[in-house]
């Protein structure tokens, strides 16, 4: 019931603030700043964020400076939102979401609850439209609100660095973290506190992170924090310590901390896949209790951003099954936070995605011999980071029938697809090998993938909790940092 007054008092708030707006004519609209397609409340929130000058990367403090100068035209609503979490799939599109509802029983998810619902759009180039964005694009846009150049963290597409939402929150007094199941260093969370015009600059991404220095910060990526591994020779792990940061290398360990910085590094690389089900990893529901637990200790509140980083890699590799079963954990991760919200009314949870990979679709022809039911029956773990492993090493007196019946359930191996896959295992090439059975499954499941990278698709946007009303209809991802920071009454204070 009281939901129902907010919501009430929101769109009554909302009707003022766009009466407002159109009655002064918008006249704060900047020329200089973005001015792709945007939602409702893009219309409402304008601010200026980049200059012209190329003064590259080391240009930190001066940009900063300008982001001090900030004009926000919305009215700040009376209830801000103290905590935003702020959930990114990678790679996850409306029918990756399908995927996990199916596995589900095909039962709601936990996002599903979330009414406030958008669509968005994820191009990097400004000028161009050009449609098909990486992660490290997409994630700046909603990290910083700016539009740049593929594969440039915290930059803009000049080259200049750019604030982040989390930055804006840890000078506004808040606890921040950034969370997720890839490395750390990879391009989603470097967005957040990097500036780098190349997300694989990964080893400087990790000292960014730790000058950064959210109190949480989990994920894989450890080889990239190693003075034994890194160019430079750096001990970033002593370095973290120093900082006050308690390291956590398993489950276990993120379970029992009581500790208030976290530094967790659960893989050299990537975090394993869900459907491998390796029981040292902490959950991203795990990693997301136990950051709300620490986080929400501050009474000036939090930012954190858990990024779903597989869903992304599962699509690469055209896998179905560890696709729907990395939407699940995500969404186990959301359905947490969302908890956490209910009880802790002023927090906004979003969730979104960067962009859609692999152009997935759910569609049903007759010939078709098996569903996407029963792979999931059948299928019980990754195909290129535990069947294809498993199965390479004994490649020479493989029985193809046998394997792809007790790896998929599939019955009727067609004799040419037998000389494919044989063809491909004589190669002795993981990746070669993966694709033939990735490409076998496709041609007899109900899910057809168009590529094996990403698409210019719209992805979904939901939201619960203050300013939940704003993620409504056609949006942009640039306009998520901008509702962020109204959200959270950063507006204004410049
Ligand atoms: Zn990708």
């Amino acid at each position: 019931m009281k939901r129902y007054y907010h919501n009430i008092c929101m769109i009554i708030l909302s009707a003022i603030i766009f009466c407002t707006l159109f009655l002064s004519g918008c006249e704060a609209n900047d020329p200089g700043a973005n001015n792709e397609p945007s939602g409702k409340s893009a219309e409402n929130i304008e601010i200026i964020i980049s200059s012209e000058d190329d003064k590259g990367i080391d240009a930190v403090s001066e940009t900063e400076q300008e982001h001090s100068d900030i004009d926000f035209t919305v009215v700040n609503s009376p209830e801000h939102a103290k905590n935003i979490i702020l959930f990114i799939g990678d790679g996850m599109g409306f029918e990756q979401i399908s995927l996990g509802r199916i596995l589900k029983g095909n039962d709601p998810l936990s996002m599903d609850a979330m009414k406030n619902t958008g669509y968005v759009s994820t191009h990097y180039d400004n000028d161009n439209k050009l449609l098909v964005t990486d992660s490290a694009a997409s994630a700046t846009a909603i990290a910083c609100g700016v539009k740049t150049k593929k594969y440039a963290v915290g930059v803009d597409k000049d080259g200049n660095a750019v604030r982040s939402i989390m930055s804006y929150a840890k000078d506004a007094g808040k606890s921040t973290g950034l969370i997720t199941t890839t490395r750390v260093t990879d391009a989603t969370t470097a967005a957040f506190a990097a500036h780098n015009t190349s997300r694989s600059n990964e080893e400087q991404t990790a000292v960014d992170l730790l000058h950064a220095a959210p109190d949480i910060l989990m994920g894989g990526g450890k080889k990239n924090f190693l003075a034994d591994r890194r160019k430079d020779g750096a001990d970033l792990i002593a370095q973290s310590q120093t900082q006050g940061y308690s390291l956590l290398y398993n489950r276990e360990e993120v379970l029992n901390t009581n500790a208030t910085m976290l530094l967790g590094l659960f893989a050299s690389d990537k975090m394993p896949y869900t459907v491998d089900n390796d029981t040292q990893a902490p959950s991203i529901k795990d990693m997301t209790i136990k950051a709300l637990d620490i986080l929400s200790q501050n009474p000036e509140g939090f930012f954190v951003m858990i990024e779903g980083g597989r869903i992304d890699h599962a699509c690469h590799a055209n896998d179905a099954v560890t696709t729907a079963y990395e939407v699940m954990a995500f969404d186990e991760a959301v359905g947490a936070a969302l908890e956490f919200a209910q009880k802790n009314t002023d927090t906004l949870v979003i969730v979104t995605a960067d962009h859609e990979t692999g152009g997935l679709t759910i569609g049903i022809e007759k010939s078709y011999s098996i569903g996407f039911e029963t792979l999931l029956k059948v299928q019980t773990g990754s195909i290129f980071e535990n069947i294809v492993p498993n199965a390479d090493s004994a490649s020479g007196q493989l029985d193809y029938s046998q394997f792809v019946r007790k790896q998929f359930g599939i019955r009727d191996l067609s004799r040419s697809e037998t000389d494919a896959l044989k063809t491909a295992f004589s190669s002795n090439d993981r990746a070669t090998i993966g694709n033939a059975l990735a490409a076998l499954i496709t041609q007899r499941s109900n899910i057809k993938w168009a590529s094996q990278d990403h698409s210019g698709k719209n992805v979904p946007v939901m939201a619960f909790g203050p300013y939940a009303e704003y993620f409504t209809g056609y949006m942009d991802n640039t306009d998520i940092f901008k509702i962020m920071m109204e959200a959270m009454g950063i507006a204004g204070q410049g």
